[in-house]
């Protein structure tokens, strides 16, 4: 890498076009009581779920730079596609009404489930609601931009999870302003932990965290992407893609570290290693994680503290994500009634 591409950020990141959308820079919080009990050197929490845009989540940073090109292209409605309860199409619901856009949202799973968590958030924004089957979901959503068309409209397609170069520029921008944080703190850290699933967002953190000289870990939890299936390339590929843009040089498929060991029972399945997660933050730090990523995450996070996966005194920030939003679809499955 060039010197000039070192330091804090990347200058040629700012001449990227941009729409405000959340809340800068978001809160850096220490996890005191946790950190203790884990014998951590640091337990530090970004807090991407207090991204501000309703009720938060790393999509906003995606966002910004996706909806920034859906405006420049002349774009009236923005498209995208994810579970019932994805985090990433109440997000883009949201965006798309801050910007007087109308949203289209190619749902998969069951299309009589209760109206909560992001699905209540997704109809208040104002969007539409497409179900179909999962495999479905990419033809449905040209069928969609193809009908927006028809009815003399401007589509803008955005991708699961808004997991494109442009897309992950958000989380080049959010490594940049963490070390920031970080320096002005006084304080590093040796590991970034984060749930990691279409892939943007672990693409842009590494490929912005080396442009700003971190020399740490950063350990992607899958959520979903099985091992060995090219989930690494896949995200280089993002990372190039991000890269072109700045003109700087991208970290190759050998630069991004996963760990697969925490598929529990599947995507959305809330399982014990969730549940002792969520627990264990919200009644030892007061912090919400959610059903799906972050308690994931986290809990992979406590096991590897527990086994030798983070040695004893590593300084380590976990990148809560969001999906808080989740929880009250999950309700059920994490408390008993009448209890
Ligand atoms: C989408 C999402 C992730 C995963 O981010 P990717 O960029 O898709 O890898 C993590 N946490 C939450 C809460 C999400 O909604």
């Amino acid at each position: 890498m060039k010197t000039a591409e070192m330091g804090m950020g990347c200058a040629c990141l700012e001449a990227v076009a941009r729409v405000e959308l959340g809340a800068w820079p978001t809160p850096v919080e220490r996890l005191p009581r946790l950190e203790a009990e884990l014998g951590l050197g640091r337990l530090l929490v970004k807090r991407d779920d207090l991204t501000g845009l309703a009720l938060g989540g790393n999509k906003t940073r995606k966002l910004e730079y996706l909806v920034a090109e859906a405006r420049a292209g002349g774009a009236d409605t923005l498209i995208t596609t994810g579970a019932a309860q994805s985090n990433h199409c109440r997000q883009t619901a949201a965006a798309a009404a801050r910007v007087g856009m109308r949203c289209e949202l190619v749902v998969n799973g069951d299309r009589g489930q209760p109206v909560t968590g992001n699905l209540l958030l997704d109809r208040l924004c104002g969007a539409t609601v497409h179900w179909c089957a999962r495999e479905d979901r990419a033809a449905r959503m040209e069928a969609v931009a193809a009908a927006v068309r028809a009815r003399g409209g401007a589509p803008y397609v955005i991708p699961l999870g808004g997991s494109t170069g442009l897309g992950a520029l958000g989380y080049v921008r959010g490594a940049s302003e963490a070390l920031r944080q970080l320096a002005a703190r006084g304080e590093e850290v040796d590991t970034m932990v984060c749930a990691s699933s279409s892939g943007g967002t672990q693409a842009g953190l590494v490929l912005g965290a080396a442009l700003a000289g971190y020399r740490g870990r950063i350990v992607g939890i899958s959520i979903d992407a099985p091992e060995q299936s090219g989930y690494e390339e896949q995200m280089a590929a993002v990372a190039r893609d991000a890269a072109a843009r700045l003109g700087v040089s991208a970290p190759g498929a050998e630069a991004f570290t996963v760990a697969y060991d925490y598929l529990g029972g599947g995507y959305g399945v809330l399982g014990a290693l969730e549940r002792e997660a969520i627990d264990r933050a919200a009644r030892c730090e007061g912090l919400l994680l959610d059903p799906v990523y972050t308690g994931r995450a986290f809990g992979a996070m406590l096991d590897m503290a527990r086994g030798g996966g983070l040695a004893p005194g590593e300084r380590v920030l976990f990148w809560h994500t969001g999906g808080t939003p989740a929880l009250f679809a999950y309700a059920g499955g994490l408390v008993k009634a009448g209890e």
